[in-house]
């Protein structure tokens, strides 16, 4: 099982160097809910920032908004996640695990005495199918009643819908356009796994754009393009990526046409992007569940219209996965193996490690001051610990692009190496233009 051993080597790496632990994993772990460590908390800061830019600063007709994760209880029935977001599932009576009805290890049909559990191989024991929702319920206020129930948000789109009218009125947008937000979203997912694939807590980057009815199949194709282009800009391997398209049986209640992004990861073709045009059944929805208007009046033709939306769906802890496993490389470098992580290196957690070639003659002196002018500027990682040959591996493995090396000759002449990760090449810069010369390698 080649496959499965490079998720294990990836899950080791990331716990190792710092990008993902187990939550509260003192304890034993919470089933399928993660924490990022320094490295991992810069790889999705640098997501997360790279996908806002594109979104709201580089486009004139996309808003952000943060809406809070606790709404209205009635905005989920507006939805259709009170009545509709159910999986059909499957209870073992012996050993109490809980699968998806649609679970490939299952063996026989479940409720009958031939189903076979999976996990603790008695047979009979397995119930029929199931619905269970997948919204996480707490209580608001003191009273633990029906009547207090709140849900964690299982999806941040909700929270742009209701916003819709306060933004388009605050920020005196016409339609077309978009509101894009950041933020998380909780699923009880029974099959959750494959590392942060599918967890119980994440954070989507959600764009919702508002488009003319009858404009919004344009728009779909559009913004569909546009997706697939963002990430092969962030260097993800194009033939690992590509479009799955719905059939009509696996269509969402509020979808007309719906594709993933999908990756090719060691456990297969995965989606980690959906575009969906949602039609105008959400607004439609939340206009006759909360009795306000929602429609467009639009200025240049006096015509109202409830808009169609043309959503972007991205989760930001699988875009971060996507990353870390298209990076991954093990090779043979100046005879010796290497494992490193190739980001682009306008993502990388730390852009330059800093290295005085030994301990002595003046260079860690020159190698701490040229620290201090990096830091704060660019993120940077000191390391005079172990031979030169270690510490780049170390760098490598975190996905460091420059490694930045104070030798004899820097003492002399104020001039340093720069190690390219990928390519191995070292320029030799001088110490003052090197913020400039790393910054030019940065954005090219
Ligand atoms: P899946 O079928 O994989 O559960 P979905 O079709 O329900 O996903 P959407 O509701 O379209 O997913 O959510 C959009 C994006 O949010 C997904 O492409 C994914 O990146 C992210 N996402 C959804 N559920 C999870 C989860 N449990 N863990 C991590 N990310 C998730």
């Amino acid at each position: 099982m080649a496959n499965t051993s490079l998720m294990d080597k990836i899950v080791s790496l990331a716990k190792r160097r710092g990008f993902i632990f187990q939550s509260s994993e003192i304890y034993g772990g919470l089933g399928s809910v993660w924490d990022y460590g320094p490295l991992g908390v810069e790889l999705k800061r640098n997501l997360k920032e790279r996908w806002w830019r594109s979104m709201v600063y580089e486009r004139e007709d996309i808003e952000g908004i943060d809406a809070a994760i606790l709404m209205h209880p009635r905005v989920w029935e507006a939805s259709g996640h009170v009545a509709g977001f159910t999986d059909p599932l499957v209870d073992c009576k012996q050993c109490k695990n809980r699968f998806r009805a649609d679970d490939p290890r299952l063996k026989g049909t479940p409720g009958e005495p031939d189903a076979q559990c999976p996990v603790c191989g008695s047979k009979g024991t397995l119930t029929a199918p199931r619905l269970f929702n997948l919204m996480f319920k707490t209580f608001m206020g003191p009273v633990e009643d029906s009547a207090a129930v709140v849900y964690l948000r299982p999806e941040t789109a909700q929270g742009i819908y209701v916003n819709y009218l306060n933004v388009l009125q605050a920020s005196r947008q016409k339609i077309p356009f978009g509101i894009a937000q950041i933020g998380k979203a909780f699923r009880n997912e029974i099959t959750p796994g494959n590392f942060t694939f599918r967890t119980r807590e994440f954070e989507q980057m959600e764009m919702q754009f508002f488009v003319k009815p009858g404009e919004d199949e344009r728009w779909f194709e559009e913004w569909r393009a546009a997706r697939m282009q963002w990430h092969k800009d962030l260097g993800i391997a194009a033939e690992k990526l590509r479009f799955h398209r719905h059939g009509k049986d696996e269509l969402a209640h509020y979808a007309k046409d719906a594709y993933d992004v999908e990756y090719e990861f060691p456990f297969g073709w995965q989606e980690f992007e959906g575009i969906h045009n949602r039609t105008d059944f959400d607004l439609s929805r939340h206009q006759e569940y909360s009795g306000k208007k929602l429609d467009y009046l639009d200025p240049a033709t006096n015509e109202k219209f409830v808009p169609y939306i043309i959503e972007t769906s991205l989760g930001a802890d699988r875009l971060a996965l996507v990353v870390l496993v298209d990076a991954y490389r093990e090779e043979e470098v100046e005879g010796e193996q290497r494992v490193v992580l190739r980001f682009q290196p306008s993502i990388a957690p730390i852009k330059v490690g800093i290295f005085p070639l030994v301990r002595k003659d003046g260079m860690p002196e020159l190698a701490h001051r040229i620290a201090d002018g990096l830091r704060g500027r660019l993120t940077i990682f000191y390391d005079e610990g172990g031979s030169i040959g270690r510490r780049y591996r170390r760098q490598d493995e975190a996905g460091t692009p420059f490694g930045v090396t104070v030798d004899g000759q820097s003492v002399q002449d104020q001039t340093v190496t720069v190690r390219h990760r990928d390519t191995l090449k070292q320029d030799r810069v001088a110490a003052d233009r090197l913020l400039e010369y790393l910054r030019s390698q940065l954005s090219g």
